[in-house]
């Protein structure tokens, strides 16, 4: 049987780096939602075969174990890459490898592209902005990002894979997509990545305090995983001028204190707001201009941040209470 997918195309193989990860799972499954068949690449330092459960019986998806750090010859006529640990505590495990990942995982990556004549999207970030001057954020802002701090292998290792991306696309035509990826939270987060959406849900689920970095007046604007997937999708299925930067986010912004009581009131819990020291150069606000995503997508968000939370809580319910049965088993 042949498969259209919805916009008319035939289907293709896609690659997905860091498929087995939070975002890249959810990836996956839209694209076999419509049509194509998945090459999960992943080298399973984040990512999880759980995440995979609801694709491993489809013989339209296949996954390879492997780290980007090292060359890939597979035959696909897409990549998106998103292999990187995204969360601080994640990232900053082994600096070193975070590097190599944005560095030599990416020019591995465009190399392949660039061989197979594919198109290629990089899932960048909003810490490319840093500790933004610029408020909201718009794509032509540069950012304010310390060159040799905590964080800085993973900014630095964004902003140097954004340079190649476009290197690429000058010096060899490439056809690439660059996103600008804003805080994303939802299902298959993982529970000890020490993220913030994660660790308040599972400590207000598990009755403990809620660890406030700092006074809480920091903001961050959270954009349900769905719409960030679709964004994905319209972005790479766009026209071929549409190259980016390109911001990908839910403009609504909120402080991490309203954040915390928001889930406390959701979960219905307990458990008491306490702070703890600020990390080192923690940004003191984040908010997505996405007025280009808007004209050159006609994306917008659409998930708000009580609905997408509600859905958060009921996975991670679910997890802690099978969890709590293995223990007792
Ligand atoms: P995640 O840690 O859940 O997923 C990353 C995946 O990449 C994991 O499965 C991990 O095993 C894999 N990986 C890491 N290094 C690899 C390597 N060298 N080779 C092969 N696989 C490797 O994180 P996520 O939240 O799903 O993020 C996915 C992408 O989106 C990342 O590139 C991240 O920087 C970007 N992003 C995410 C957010 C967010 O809020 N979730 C925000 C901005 C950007
Ligand atoms: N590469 C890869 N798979 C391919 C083609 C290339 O992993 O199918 C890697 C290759 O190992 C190289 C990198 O991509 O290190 C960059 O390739 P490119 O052709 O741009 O540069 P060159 O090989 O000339 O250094
Ligand atoms: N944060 C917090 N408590 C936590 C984890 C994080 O107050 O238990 C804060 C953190 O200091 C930051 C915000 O929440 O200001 C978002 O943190 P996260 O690590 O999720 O993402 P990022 O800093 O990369 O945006």
């Amino acid at each position: 049987m042949v498969h259209v997918i919805p916009n008319g195309s035939l289907p293709k193989r896609i690659a997905v780096t860091g498929g087995a990860g939070f975002v890249g799972s959810h990836l996956c499954e839209a694209l076999l939602a419509r049509g194509h068949e998945v090459l999960c690449i992943d080298n399973f330092s984040t990512g999880a075969r759980n995440n995979l459960q609801s694709m491993l019986d489809q013989s339209r998806f296949e996954i390879q174990q492997h780290d980007i750090t090292h060359p890939l010859h597979v035959d696909v006529d897409e990549i998106y890459n998103l292999a990187c640990p995204a969360s601080p505590v994640h990232y900053q495990l082994d600096p070193v490898q975070t590097l190599k990942t944005s560095v030599l995982g990416v020019i591995n990556m465009l190399g392949l592209a660039k061989r197979l004549g594919a198109p290629i999207l990089q899932a960048s970030t909003s810490e490319v902005y840093g500790d933004p001057v610029a408020h909201p954020q718009t794509e032509d802002y540069w950012g304010n990002v310390n060159p040799i701090g905590p964080r800085s292998c993973y900014d630095e290792g964004k902003r140097c894979a954004e340079t190649l991306f476009f290197d690429y696309r000058r010096q060899h035509n490439l056809a690439i997509k660059v996103v600008r990826i804003f805080n994303t939270y939802g299902p298959r987060m993982h529970p000890d990545d020490g993220r913030v959406v994660s660790n308040f849900i599972v400590q207000a689920l598990r009755g403990e305090d809620i660890t406030l970095f700092g006074d809480g007046s920091q903001t961050r604007s959270f954009c349900y995983v769905d719409d960030l997937v679709r964004g994905l999708v319209a972005m790479m299925e766009s026209h071929g001028d549409v190259v980016g930067p390109m911001n990908l986010g839910n403009p609504v912004e909120c402080t991490i204190r309203q954040l915390a009581e928001l889930v406390i009131d959701l979960v219905g819990a307990r458990s008491v707001i306490v702070e703890r020291p600020l990390p080192q150069d923690d940004p003191k606000q984040r908010q997505p201009d996405i007025r280009l995503a808007e004209a050159q997508l006609a994306w917008v968000p659409v998930v708000s941040l009580r609905d997408g939370l509600v859905r958060t809580i009921a996975y991670f319910d679910a997890l802690l209470s099978a969890k709590g049965a293995d223990a007792r088993a």
